[in-house]
Order: C-alpha cells, then structure tokens, then sequence
C-alpha cells in the first residue's frame, strides 16, 4: 500500500485550497500528499460570498463584486455601502477547475476515492469530515435553498446585493431572503432560515415562488439550483499528534453568520507557514472573543427570533466597516464595544446567564 506524507480527508472547499496553498509556496516539492475525496467529478455546487477583508488566492474565480448591499425589514429599508470591503461571490466551478488544474501536475499529489487504499501510519492527516457527534436537537442550523434564475426582462438592480430581505413568513423562526444580482436579468435568489432541525420549513419551492411573485417577478428560466445546511454548533475538534481538522470541521465557520470561505483561507495560510513544525502548532481559532459573542447572539436567536430583524438591521447602523470588520473576525475591542453598545441590553444580559 502506498505511503504518503500528508492526507487530506475530503477535496472540498477547505482540502483543496489548503493542497493549493501548499503547492503554490513549494511545501509539496519533497513531500507527498494524498487527497481522499469520493466524488467522481466536480462541477459547481456553491456560490462562496463574503466581504472581501483580506487577500487571497481565487480572486480569479469571483463571479460578481458589489459595492454596497441593502438590509429590509418591515419597519425600514437601508442601503450601506462597502467600497472598502467589497461584498463578492466565488463560483466554486470556477474555483474546482483551478485547483484541481493546477494539482495535477505536480506529480507528489495522488487522489484517491477511499482513505483504505492507502497506508496512513506515518502520515499527517487533515480532515475536513465534520464529527457532529455533539449535536442536540436544541441546535440551531442556517439551512438554504436559492435558484438561479434568468429572466427575458430587466428585473434586478444589478449594483446591490439584496443580503437579508425580512419581509416573508418568519413561522416563529428566523428567516430571510438573499439575492444576488449577478446582472439585470439573472441573479441567485436564496431562501435562508436560521431555525432548529424542522422538516416543516422546507417547503423551499413555494416560498421562493412567493417571493418571487411579491417582488414582480414571474417569466423566469432556473440555470442552477443550491441547497445546503451549515451547522451553528461547533464540530468536535481536539487536538491530536498526527492530525487536525480544517474546514467547517476544524470549526472554521463564524456562527453568527454562517461565513466560513474566508476563514478556511486564513487556516490554509496558517499551516502552509507553520507545515515544517506542523505537530507542534498551536490549534488555530478565528478568535475566542467571536466564539463567547457568538454563542450569546445565538441565545438570544432562540430565545427572541420576532427581535432578530431589528437586530440585524442595528448591526449596521452607524460605521458600516465596523460591522463588516466585526462580521469578519477583524474587529479590535473599541469596534467590539460598538457593535456590543447597538444591542438590546437587557435580553442580551440575560442570556448571557442562561
Ligand atoms: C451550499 C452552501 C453554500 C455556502 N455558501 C457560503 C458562503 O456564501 N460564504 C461562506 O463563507 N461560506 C459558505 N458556506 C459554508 C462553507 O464555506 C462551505 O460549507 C465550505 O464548502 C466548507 O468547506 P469544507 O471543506 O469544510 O467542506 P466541503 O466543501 O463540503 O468539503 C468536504 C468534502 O469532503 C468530501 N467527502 C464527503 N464524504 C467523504 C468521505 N467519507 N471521505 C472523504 N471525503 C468525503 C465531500 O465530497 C467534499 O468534497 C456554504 C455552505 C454550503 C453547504
């Protein structure tokens, strides 16, 4: 059986742009990696948005990038620019074709369908295979379901991302619609629900419909349908000797809104820096700060979701970098306090003691 240095459990998002950060910076000259992934081929099957707050290695594969964004609920509507972070989405087709182009021709790269073809014992191994063990049915997922649509006429503002429209049934959960605009006639148009497991709310189909029929539109062609469910709870992710996670396993994801594509990016960066001493490295977080504010909002997500709309909203009153920054785990602690200070007090407090 063959041997390898390195195996990365799972050629997703997160394996392959830390195989890609590894290649491009020469860590795989004299090393060997394996790649376990099962599918048989990739085609594109996530749009990856975010605010663009730092560099990184796929601006090549961005679909769209807008400057500002609007936030509806049913007492205001409000625009907010961002021209310092643009808000943008990598087509993961796009991003795939890349990777994958660029892997096959270093020769110390082998994939492989099943970890079982290959012997592991001196490897080092990182997993993106989420270990959700933990789960209890108290915890919260944001589940999704967009289409991408085109329509004969103009029908979308081209120029701003639509990034929570409130303005639908909120069923005693959390829920809102995004759309981005990739031009007047096409956009991506997401159902997204921040709630429990609950089979109830995914009558996905017709709440689109819905939507689509209130802002207007009816005459439409679907190019493209994404559904996906990103857990709110951290993955069990200890440290071992031989191993770590990345990825949404690793705990990558920012739990209060979903955003992880960014910090797999950093993660990447980080071991490719520190691969020559990998089994002494400290476990990377996206900040424990984040983690504690995060589990607060999402009590209070539970507890109050009739106030989440205005919470939202008051999020991004005021300085919109600050929000962004604090969005994106780049905030410094006077940017925290601001954000904090926007917050209804007293059900904040009370969570944080529940
Ligand atoms: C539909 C969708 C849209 C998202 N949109 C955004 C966004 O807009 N912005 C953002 O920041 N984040 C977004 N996320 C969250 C996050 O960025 C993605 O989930 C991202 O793909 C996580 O990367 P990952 O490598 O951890 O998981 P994945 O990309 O899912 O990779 C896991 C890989 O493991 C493979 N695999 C499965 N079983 C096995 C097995 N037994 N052995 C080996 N391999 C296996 C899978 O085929 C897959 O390739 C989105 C998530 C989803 C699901």
């Amino acid at each position: 059986m063959k041997k390898f240095d390195y195996v990365i459990i799972g050629g997703g998002c997160a394996g392959l742009s830390l195989a890609y950060e590894l290649d491009i910076y020469n860590k795989l000259d004299d090393k060997t990696l394996a790649i376990i992934e099962p599918r048989d081929n990739y085609k594109r099957d996530k749009t990856w948005s975010f605010w663009k707050v730092n560099q990184h290695n796929f601006d090549d594969c961005i679909k769209k990038e807008w400057n500002e964004f609007s936030i509806k609920t049913n007492s205001e509507s409000k625009i907010i620019k961002c021209d310092q972070f643009p808000y943008v989405s990598i087509d993961s087709g796009l991003f795939y074709d890349k990777i994958n182009t660029r892997l096959k021709k270093n020769k110390n790269i082998n994939f492989f369908k099943n970890i079982k073809d290959l012997d592991t014992t001196n490897s080092f191994i990182f997993n993106s295979l989420p270990s959700l063990k933990k789960e209890v049915s108290s915890n919260l997922w944001q589940h999704f379901y967009g289409i991408e649509i085109q329509t004969k006429e103009a029908c979308f503002n081209e120029e701003t991302v639509n990034l929570m429209d409130f303005n639908c049934e909120q069923r005693g959960s959390v829920h809102f619609f995004y759309v981005l605009p990739f031009s007047k006639n096409k956009a991506m148009i997401e159902t997204t629900w921040l709630s429990k497991k609950n089979d109830s709310l995914k009558d996905y189909d017709s709440q689109i419909k819905i939507y689509l029929n209130n802002i207007g539109i009816k005459d439409y062609k679907i190019n493209y349908i994404e559904e996906g469910a990103i857990p709110l709870f951290y993955p069990i992710n200890k440290k071992e000797n031989n191993k770590i996670n990345i990825g949404t396993a690793g705990g990558m994801t920012r739990l209060s809104t979903g955003y992880t594509f960014l910090n797999i990016q950093e993660h990447s960066k980080y071991i490719r820096k520190n691969i020559e001493n990998i089994q002494k490295m400290q476990l990377y977080n996206i900040g424990k700060k984040y983690r504690f504010l995060d589990e607060i909002f999402l009590r209070v997500l539970s507890k109050y979701p009739e106030k989440m709309p205005n919470i939202f909203s008051k999020i991004f009153n005021g300085s919109y970098s600050t929000a962004i920054k604090f969005l994106s785990n780049k905030s410094n602690i006077f940017e925290d306090f601001s954000i904090i200070l926007k917050m209804p007090k007293w059900i904040f407090i009370k969570s944080i003691f529940n």
